[in-house]
């Protein structure tokens, strides 16, 4: 292991098992940002999935680990806390855009370990086939559904000017999935009706990606999940105009209504990216707290409507001694 890594892991641990670690975190709350469990822990490990995805024996590892170390609360009990107050700090699991894989993979270890969670859904994927560009064009490009679907995405992207970097032709299966995650966030910049277009080119998943409404509601009935929005349609809030971002807000708020007993009253701004004109509007659909993507932990100070997190990668959930470092980042004054 790199002495980096070491230093970090273990200053991460003195920091939670010491009485000034202890002290600073009391009556804090650690708010966590996952995305997706795959069923196989060698499939998250590629760098190209594994900011976003978690393996299920990591998943399984870091839940004990923060057993260990927090209460493990639902997001409300961190937002508007009781007056009772536990010696240990807390902490809350959020998933965001409501994948399948949240009901088949992430629910049993929850359940089997009794750990909360909410997760916010982009609702207009809820219950049918709508796909997430980043996934489906990535995982063509990854040569997951054939290399004759692969050629014709590599054709279409051509033709919209976002030629295909030659290092992802590398042999090398790390550098080669590292340059796709990397062009992967370049094409962030496209257009939204290019990326749907992309989207359109590659085959359908023998899956739909998203959570319908039924699994919503079994989870939900198990006492042990809330979902909030996370947009309607993931588009990213600020830029839309005054008239779109409010269609954006009531269709999200709506289908969270419409679907589920008791949706949280929380947003989580797609992408993270939220300004100020988007957090009034969030405000004005009757929305008092907001989750961005900002690293931090909250002490029940700051804008509501800006709530740090702190993202889970693959390799946090295979080393959550690198999560007791970052806390402690997050938590200096
Ligand atoms: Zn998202």
């Amino acid at each position: 292991m790199a002495i980096k890594q070491l230093l970090k892991r273990t200053s991460g641990w003195l920091y939670l098992n010491s009485p000034v670690g202890r002290h600073q975190l009391h009556g804090a709350g650690v708010i966590l940002m996952l995305h997706r469990v795959l069923a196989n822990d060698r499939a998250a490990d590629l760098p190209h999935r594994n900011e976003l995805c978690v393996g299920p024996k990591a998943f399984a590892h870091l839940l004990l680990w923060l057993k260990k170390h927090f209460d493990c609360v639902p997001l409300m009990e961190i937002l508007q806390p009781g007056d009772f107050q536990s010696e240990r700090p807390k902490v809350a699991l959020t998933f965001d855009d409501g994948w399948r894989d949240n009901a088949l993979n992430a629910f049993p270890l929850l359940k089997k370990h009794q750990v909360p969670a909410s997760i916010f859904l982009s609702t207009d994927f809820i219950g049918n086939r709508q796909r997430f560009w980043w996934e489906s064009l990535g995982e063509t490009l990854w040569h997951s559904h054939g290399e004759k679907a692969r050629t014709h995405l590599i054709e279409c992207l051509q033709e919209v000017g976002r030629p295909l970097p030659v290092l992802l032709d590398d042999l090398d299966v790390q550098r080669r999935s590292l340059a796709l995650s990397r062009f992967l966030q370049s094409l962030k910049t496209l257009p939204v009706d290019v990326l749907n277009w992309l989207t359109d080119q590659c085959p359908d998943e023998s899956l739909p990606q998203a959570l319908d409404w039924h699994q919503v509601r079994a989870l939900e009935a198990s006492g042990l999940v809330r979902f909030g929005p996370h947009g309607a349609s993931h588009a990213i809030l600020t830029s839309l105009d005054d008239q779109r971002l409010d269609e954006e807000l009531s269709r999200s708020r709506n289908a969270l209504l419409n679907g589920c007993n008791r949706p949280l009253p929380v947003y989580c701004y797609p992408n993270g990216n939220h300004d100020a004109r988007v957090r009034e509007h969030v405000a004005n659909h009757d929305f008092p707290f907001a989750l961005g993507t900002v690293a931090g932990i909250y002490r029940g100070m700051g804008d509501p409507l800006a709530l740090p997190r702190i993202g889970i990668s693959h390799r946090t959930a295979c080393n959550p001694q690198l999560l007791s470092w970052r806390i402690y980042r997050g938590a200096r004054p």
